[in-house]
């Protein structure tokens, strides 16, 4: 079974490492809408660092209903990916397939 699979509701595609995910969920999903501030961000990971980065846990607790356990979990999840991956090339990836 393959460790990296994408999270997207009703998706369920697996890839052999986080970054072919994380491109995945950028350019194969619609784009995300930010609940606090409108932008359209790619899906997954740059979503979770979107609204993290940008914004901060208790603007993200209020617009998405969050709990701890939820931000929690989506630190965790972008700490995992930015240990493993090399987020700018990540980056270069997706701009390159029109992601951004
Ligand atoms: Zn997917
Ligand atoms: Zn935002």
């Amino acid at each position: 079974m393959s460790p990296w699979q994408c999270a997207i509701a009703g998706c369920g595609a697996s890839f052999d490492d986080a970054e072919a995910t994380i491109v995945h969920q950028a350019t194969a999903h619609d784009h995300h809408t930010c609940k606090i501030c409108d932008a359209a961000v790619p899906e997954g990971y740059f979503a979770i660092r979107h609204a993290l980065d940008e914004h901060g846990r208790a603007e993200y607790v209020r617009a998405y209903d969050a709990s701890a356990d939820d931000i929690r979990e989506r630190e965790s999840v972008k700490a995992e990916i930015e240990a493993t991956v090399d987020v700018d090339r990540v980056v270069e990836r997706v701009e390159e397939e029109g992601g951004f």
